[in-house]
């Protein structure tokens, strides 16, 4: 290709609207185009990153086993009224009508679609194993667009099904899409660490994502370097001690006059702030709740939300706390009647607490679970943080930030029960098919691995996915010798199956060579008169500081391939 035909120029600067650094580059190199919030095009140059990244996938789907088909954007609601997702999706699902009034959903995610064919088509156990792909475009209005391709409202996205007849054959699928899944990840020059995480909209128990480590990743990443325990900030959990063997104290009311947090609290009463209560009020779906803690801890509104089935979960507005009757500052679940309590179980550990006492300037001392309270739910909800001992071996958990870049989950008969999707067994009964689902973002993984592989001149592409292979960089064209010997090279290079993006234009050398590092192509070839005075041309890498002199006599034919990386021999194949 030659630069002077491309359709997209170089940029200086970057344009004021980018927040991170993979927006920064991919606007300024070219590759993609904003639309509207969230939603992009795909110039020539970041397209053809975004098809090597999904070549890469397709052949490490069919590899494990899968049968690639194409499902519809448009899904009735019907489908989604029968698993109730459309609920736990929310004001994310894009919803229209057509023109019979009849309401329709752009898919954000496949299962209610591929269930519904499986159903049809799926009678025996004979059937099973299946796994079924798909590369399509997905539909999801999220609340707030950011980092370019980070955070999307219209992507490219791989999303694989898997059914099984059981337990074991879930396992073995999900541990082949494990193997696959990293094989993409090494393929395309980005290292991914997989991590347990929350199920979300999507539904079921257990799910793992992979995350590239980066600076600028939106998700936090939990992990122990002792036992290699690792978890998205959002699921990760913590080893909250022993039960307390103190003697439960009688109750004792205490005046607090002003006290409202539990900083103050615990200062006021000399007391940590273990040893206190903190009640925080949420309001999901319209009704007030009343969350507590103990008072050293804080509140995961991930694990909140999942506890109550409470997809659209905020902190209450001090309206509806007055409305509810509680008092800010001094509220317990002691005495509460009428309003929904969820505690975390660090409460029922603890002894002798000091709590809200329900009224103005009042607080509970020796307040103990269940003796004085009871909560309708008692569960895990605790953030866990870095320092605070590992679940696993109890060492200190250590932080780091990370992007999403897949995410698979155990479904097992979350959906097919609903939606009435059975088989028959050996002996003729009927059985839900137990499913898994498997998604990566094309273009998040391509912002990802510019995330990832980047220096302050540019990106630097893992050379399975760049745009080209080759950059020519012909220095001062209009001497002959010079356009001559790099036309030349340009035919000999694309005849040996390269590809080339050949620099034509009338600039600086100081132009092309800031436009190639840009670009981020791993191979620079440079012609020059002073190279062509030792018949030579200079070949630099991208992350390379010099380049080496190649003569031109077979020069073409020398140059280092760079092979699409093979997977180990025998890595998730059939
Ligand atoms: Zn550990």
């Amino acid at each position: 290709m030659r630069v002077s035909r491309l359709l997209t120029k170089t940029l200086r600067q970057p344009p004021s609207e980018a927040d991170t650094i993979s927006h920064q580059l991919l606007l300024r190199a070219g590759m993609i185009s904003q639309v509207a919030s969230g939603v992009y095009s795909f110039l020539p140059l970041g397209w053809r990153v975004l098809r090597k990244i999904e070549n890469i996938i397709r052949e490490e789907m069919d590899r494990a086993g899968g049968q690639e088909l194409f499902l519809p954007v448009l899904q009735p609601v019907e489908l989604w009224e029968e698993t109730g997702r459309h609920l736990s999706f929310g004001p994310t699902l894009f919803a229209l009508k057509d023109r019979r009034d009849h309401q329709l959903f752009l898919g954000p995610t496949h299962e209610e679609v591929i269930t519904q064919i499986v159903r049809r088509h799926v009678k025996s156990y004979r059937d099973l194993p299946l796994l079924l792909y798909q590369v399509q475009t997905k539909f999801r209005d999220e609340p707030r667009p950011r980092g370019g391709l980070i955070r999307v409202r219209e992507f490219q996205m791989l999303d694989l099904y898997s059914f099984d007849a059981d337990e074991a054959g879930l396992e073995q699928s999900y541990q082949k899409m494990i193997v696959a899944y990293q094989n993409i990840y090494r393929r395309c020059g980005l290292p991914a660490l997989m991590v347990e995480a929350d199920s979300g909209a999507i539904g079921g128990k257990v799910s793992h994502e992979f995350m590239a480590l980066a600076p600028s990743g939106e998700d936090e990443v939990l992990h122990c370097p002792g036992c290699g325990y690792a978890a998205n900030a959002e699921k990760a959990s913590f080893q909250k001690g022993n039960p307390s063997q103190e003697k439960p104290l009688p109750l004792e009311e205490v005046t607090t006059p002003g006290i409202i947090t539990i900083e103050d609290l615990a200062r006021f009463l000399g007391v940590p702030r273990a040893r206190t209560l903190k009640a925080v009020f949420y309001s999901c779906n319209g009704e007030v709740v009343i969350a507590t803690i103990r008072g050293d801890l804080e509140i995961n509104e991930t694990k909140l939300k999942r506890a109550l089935g409470c997809p659209e979960l905020r902190l209450a507005t001090e309206e509806e706390v007055k409305v509810a009757g509680l008092v800010a500052g001094s509220a317990s679940p002691l005495g509460l009647r009428g309003i929904k309590t969820v505690a975390d179980d660090s409460v029922a550990l603890a002894r002798n607490l000091v709590a809200g006492g329900n009224r103005p300037d009042t607080h509970i001392k020796n307040m103990n679970y269940p003796r004085d309270f009871t909560v309708d739910i008692l569960t895990d909800i605790a953030l866990a943080r870095a320092g605070l001992p590992c679940p696993g071996c109890g060492g200190e958990l250590a932080s780091e930030r990370g992007i999403e870049v897949g995410h698979i989950f155990k479904l097992e008969t979350f959906i097919s029960e609903k939606m009435g999707a059975q088989f028959l067994d050996q002996e003729g009964k009927l059985h839900p098919l137990v499913m898994g689902c498997y998604g990566i973002g094309l273009g998040r993984l391509m912002a990802a691995a510019v995330e990832v592989n980047h220096d302050e001149k540019g990106i630097i592409w893992p050379h399975t996915i760049a745009p080209y292979q080759v950059y020519l960089c012909p220095l001062l064209p209009e001497q002959a010798q010079v356009r001559e010997t790099a036309e030349r090279l340009y035919q000999e290079l694309e005849a040996e199956g390269l590809e080339v993006l050949y620099d034509d234009r009338q600039e600086s050398p100081g132009v092309k060579f800031n436009d190639a590092d840009l670009l981020g192509i791993p191979l620079r070839l440079t012609v020059s008169p002073r190279t062509l005075q030792k018949d030579s041309a200079e070949i630099k890498g991208r992350k390379e500081k010099e380049g080496q002199l190649w003569p031109l006599e077979g020069l073409a034919p020398r140059l280092p391939r760079h092979p699409a990386l093979a997977p180990p021999p025998g890595a998730g194949q059939q």
